[in-house]
């Protein structure tokens, strides 16, 4: 318990110091607001709203993107979520070929500012992308990695296929 309110202050003051950062940088002035910004439990503070907008200003960064995504090609793996293997290509045909949404698997406010590496970030579809940002109480962010368990602890054993089919 203790040891929890410890991090949740070492977060903050990470938080505080990387928001003063951007500002002092300018960065974050020119970031425009997301239209989905606003959250729907009204427990996210200001704070919380900018490091989600400066991440995800972030994580727009055209070369970074192209980067990570031809490191994934060049591998020889498919392109596809690293949470639920949501392949764009599969679904959407020839108009998802190439995409994915590319996320920082750290968020700024962890790791202070610094040069991003292909490494910390992540491939993602959609869905996953937004659960990974979503905040909710005592709780700001998740790795993918972490929602990845989550998936599986809410996965019924039966496929859905099944369920369907017998309603
Ligand atoms: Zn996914
Ligand atoms: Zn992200």
């Amino acid at each position: 318990m203790i040891a929890a309110l410890t991090e949740r202050e070492v977060e903050m003051l990470q938080a505080a110091q990387t928001l003063r950062d951007g500002i002092d940088s300018g960065e974050l002035h020119l970031i425009p607001q997301q239209p989905d910004e606003t959250d729907d439990t009204g427990s996210t503070g200001v704070e919380g709203r900018l490091l989600r907008r400066w991440a995800l200003f972030r994580e727009r960064d055209p070369k970074l993107r192209r980067l990570k995504i031809q490191k994934v090609q060049r591998s020889g793996r498919p392109l596809q979520c690293e949470v639920c293997s949501f392949n764009f290509a599969d679904t959407y045909g020839s108009l998802g070929e190439d995409y994915i949404e590319v996320h920082h698997v750290t968020p700024l406010h962890i790791s202070g500012t610094r040069e991003t590496k292909l490494d910390d970030l992540a491939c993602l579809c959609a869905n996953c992308h937004r659960m990974c940002h979503r905040s909710r109480s005592g709780e700001s962010w998740r790795t993918p990695e972490a929602l990845r368990a989550m998936i599986r602890r809410s996965t019924p054993d039966t496929p859905h296929a099944a369920s369907a089919s017998a309603s």
